[in-house]
């Protein structure tokens, strides 16, 4: 008897405080940050643990948003790109391991991922449909070059060698971000969970069923509904970046300007459509998207395998490439591009 009313208080708080011990259910919450749609999704048995690990998650994603933000007058990027050519500036350990990756990617791109791109990034503007005069491109041209971003990790400065260089992370940023927000979750007791700075994704952990994360591909040309999927693949533990060409556009007499330059010409890189590239952290997958889609299907392809990375380009032409490590995780639907 004592024994049943025992259990029936048990259940009765339970009831009462929502808790459901060790059933994991997923919560997920968006919001905008670093001028993006983040979503983190985790799995928890807890609602208030979860809720809790999200908002520290989105606060440190905040936090990188202030040091990283080209266009804001105060950030550490803002004040390095005003040092250039005059002197080194003291940054953040979050600052100086972004551009640390950087300058490897840009290394093993052979400059296709070029963050000394700034000068020539800011000519283009793709709300306004702005295109650099061709003075002006090929003056700012000559500014671009990483191997004058100068890093000294002991002192923790960054220094730009040529006064008018600028540092753009747009093509890096959000994978750090993603590796930085899942750490965190990670450090607030979450195991699982995906964190999505739209196209930068990191996943860790499997489903509350034990079964792979299931990541969406867009396709880059949409036949009709939005956010139409070209492929599905099934992660745990691994991250995902797609750069493409429909990001940020526009259409000018027939031909597709869009925001991935080639800094060899300052114009935008036309062998692909789109680039996924998989592997474990998200710093690499946001670069080497970006640095594969500028290099093409066939070079691109090739630094994917000396990487040993996984990845599907999709080439001017709609043709679908993958690595041989991804084709027993991913489903390709109907619709190609
Ligand atoms: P998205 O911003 O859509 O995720 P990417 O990750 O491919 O796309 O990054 C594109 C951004 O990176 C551009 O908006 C620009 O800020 C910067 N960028 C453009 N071309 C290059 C390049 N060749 N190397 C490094 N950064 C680049
Ligand atoms: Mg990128």
């Amino acid at each position: 008897m004592k024994k049943t009313f025992i259990v029936f208080i048990a259940l009765a708080i339970c009831a009462l405080s929502s808790c459901n011990p060790g059933k994991e259910s997923i919560y997920k919450e968006s919001r905008i940050t670093m001028d993006t749609l983040v979503t983190i999704t985790v799995s928890s048995s807890s609602d208030t643990v979860a809720k809790a690990a999200v908002d520290k998650a989105f606060r440190e994603i905040d936090k990188l948003g202030k040091l990283l933000n080209f266009f804001a007058g105060d950030s550490e990027v803002t004040l390095i790109n005003k040092s250039a050519g005059s002197m080194p500036v003291t940054v953040s350990k979050e600052t100086l391991d972004v551009i640390e990756r950087a300058l490897h990617v840009a290394d093993k791109t052979e400059g296709a991922f070029d963050i000394s791109i700034g000068p020539v990034s800011s000519l283009w503007d793709f709300h306004t449909k702005t295109m650099p005069e061709e003075d002006a491109l090929k003056e700012k041209l000559k500014l671009v070059s990483y191997k004058n971003v100068v890093i000294d990790r002991k002192n923790s400065t960054v220094f730009l060698k040529k006064k008018g260089m600028m540092i753009d992370l747009g093509g890096i940023a959000k994978g750090y971000a993603a590796d930085r927000a899942a750490e965190v979750l990670k450090n607030s007791g979450i195991k699982s969970g995906i964190v999505a700075a739209a196209g930068d994704i990191r996943t860790f952990g499997t489903r509350p069923d034990g079964s792979a994360w299931n990541i969406g591909i867009k396709n880059p040309r949409q036949t009709g509904d939005d956010d139409e999927i070209l492929a599905v693949i099934r992660l745990s533990d691994q991250a995902i970046s797609t750069s493409g060409d429909y990001e940020r556009y526009f259409i000018k007499n027939g031909i597709r300007y869009h925001h991935i330059l080639d800094p060899k010409t300052g114009r935008p890189a036309y062998g692909c459509r789109s680039v996924s590239v998989i592997t474990k952290e998200g710093v690499f997958t946001d670069a080497f998207s970006t640095g594969v889609f500028v290099l093409g299907p066939r070079r691109g392809m090739e630094i994917l395998k000396k990487m040993g990375f996984d990845g599907i380009i999709v080439d001017s032409d709609g043709n679908i490439l993958m690595t041989e490590g991804i084709k027993g995780k991913i489903e390709v639907k109907g619709n190609k591009p």
